[in-house]
């Protein structure tokens, strides 16, 4: 029998394309997901596949039994929601608490199942446990710069929890864990509601709306497609020796937010005009990470450039609206 893989959050964005390749190299794969920002859709073809099972429900809630008897290899948590749009309704912003309960009760939730099932454990954090960084690029060993009561700490404090939780159960029950720490990531089967900048800019180009830059644009980021990402969770997952690491997965190649409405605005050939607003609050100045690790570690790096990964960004997002026509 093939080996199996529990993916918490795979009808959203990274986790359906996760699964796509899970099911692709022969696993069973078992979602746990509420449907919060994930989408039907983004699972409708898994749901045909004999080694794919969807479960309907919410991590914070008690497991039902199809998950509590299921053989479980691989526990890849990803449940959570992770926009940090004020103007979204899937946002963490817009949802702290379900933000908080999911990375803390839900987290320990599949730990503890990890612990009983002897199965690896991989938590999905993120770069916003660097805050407003004031090293850069972010490395690793950083601890980070993060305002614990501003509006952004109900996620950036609830991952840097969800880490600890992690390192509890790695060193006081002996689970096999591995903290991934995701960068910006962007890609088809994004939420076209969740607000985050690539979404917002290809739908308001496409549709030659003015384009939402916050603040003056000078902000950066650093852009990694999500089939460079997914390699590197499997990567963390199942090459030898990540158990007890911490990995930062993203690309460093940084842009300012301006750039890159300019660079879809162009991509798309789009009459848009750029509009200003403010920043919002604890809004980082910058982001990039330092890979290094991964490089030597996964022997990963992302191989799609920008320019690849927006054109299928953008097909996707005419198909979406064309659809809702
Ligand atoms: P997403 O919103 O598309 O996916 C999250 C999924 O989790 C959704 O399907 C949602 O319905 C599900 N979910 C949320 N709360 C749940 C709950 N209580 N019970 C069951 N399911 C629940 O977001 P994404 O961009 O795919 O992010 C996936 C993970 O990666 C998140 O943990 C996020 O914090 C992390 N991450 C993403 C990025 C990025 O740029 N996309 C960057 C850093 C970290
Ligand atoms: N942003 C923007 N216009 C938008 C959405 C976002 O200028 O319509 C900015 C946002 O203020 C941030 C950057 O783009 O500086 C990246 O935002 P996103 O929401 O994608 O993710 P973050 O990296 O902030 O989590």
């Amino acid at each position: 029998m093939s080996k199996s893989c529990l993916v918490s959050g795979g009808a959203g964005f990274i986790g359906s394309h996760l699964c796509e390749d899970l099911i692709k190299k022969g696993y069973q794969v078992i979602v746990i997901d509420n449907f919060s920002s994930g989408l039907k859709s983004n699972v409708e073809k898994l749901m045909e596949n004999s080694r794919f099972t969807l479960v309907n429900t919410d991590l914070t809630q008690k497991l039902p039994e199809v998950v509590k008897d299921a053989e479980i290899d691989y526990i890849f948590h990803l449940a959570s929601p992770a926009s940090p749009s004020k103007k979204s309704p899937i946002s963490y912003l817009n949802h702290p608490l379900e933000t908080m309960d999911v990375n803390s009760i839900g987290t320990r939730r599949l730990l503890r199942l990890a612990r009983k099932k002897k199965a690896k454990f991989l938590l999905a954090s993120t770069s916003e446990v660097y805050g407003d960084p004031k090293q850069h690029p972010q490395s690793e060993d950083y601890w980070g710069y993060v305002n614990p009561v501003g509006i952004r700490a109900c996620y950036d404090e609830a991952k840097r929890f969800a880490e600890t939780l992690t390192m509890v159960y790695h060193h006081r029950f002996e689970v096999d864990t591995r903290i991934v720490r995701i960068f910006n990531t962007y890609g088809p089967k994004m939420n076209p509601q969740d607000g985050r900048a690539i979404v917002n800019f290809c739908i308001q180009a496409i549709k030659n709306e003015p384009m939402t830059v916050y603040g003056k644009g000078k902000q950066t980021r650093s852009f990694c497609y999500v089939s460079d990402l997914v390699n590197g969770l499997k990567r963390a997952m199942f090459e030898n020796d990540t158990n007890g690491e911490i990995i930062n997965l993203g690309n460093p190649t940084e842009i300012t937010i301006l750039d890159l409405a300019n660079k879809i605005k162009r991509a798309i050939k789009s009459k848009s005009k750029l509009i200003y607003s403010d920043l919002p609050a604890d809004d980082p100045v910058k982001r990039k990470p330092d890979i290094n690790k991964a490089k030597k570690l996964l022997k990963w790096q992302p191989k799609i450039k920008m320019s690849q990964g927006l054109d299928k960004t953008i097909a996707y997002f005419r198909k979406v609206i064309e659809d809702e026509d």
